[in-house]
């Protein structure tokens, strides 16, 4: 665990979150300021920065937070309209938490992959 992180904090319950999906090595929760009807983070609950310090570092918690992803898109109701899976990495991405996190986005049409520039 990382003090100083957010996202190792809620594994811990030291911040509350609303989790609506937990295996023994992920969390998912819902964002604390929705960007879709539907929006879900998921988490390994070891620290790692980002998804490429992930798949380097650890492959099987990778492979293990892309079903916690998959389980909640089918338990969110998404599967059969669709949903968005994101990793923003980095600053060109607009990174803000680097405890790495998938997104699952859905619950309406979302719109261009990426806005309007
Ligand atoms: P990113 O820009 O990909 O790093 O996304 C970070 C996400 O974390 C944003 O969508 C935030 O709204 C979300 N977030 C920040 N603090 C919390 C929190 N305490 N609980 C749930 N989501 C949070």
């Amino acid at each position: 665990m990382d003090n100083d992180c957010l996202f190792c904090r809620i594994v811990a319950g030291e911040i509350p979150a609303t989790v609506v999906h937990e295996t023994e090595t992920t969390l998912a929760f819902r964002d604390i300021d929705p960007k879709a009807p539907v929006h879900v983070l998921v988490i390994p609950k070891d620290h790692h920065p980002d998804v490429v310090t992930l798949a380097n570092d650890d492959p099987a918690a990778a492979a293990g937070l892309l079903a916690a992803a998959a389980a909640v898109a089918e338990t969110e109701g998404l599967l059969m309209d669709g949903f968005r899976l994101l990793f923003n990495t980095g600053g060109y991405a607009g990174q803000e938490v680097f405890h790495v996190h998938a997104h699952v986005l859905g619950g309406e049409p979302l719109g261009p992959m990426l806005a309007p520039r």
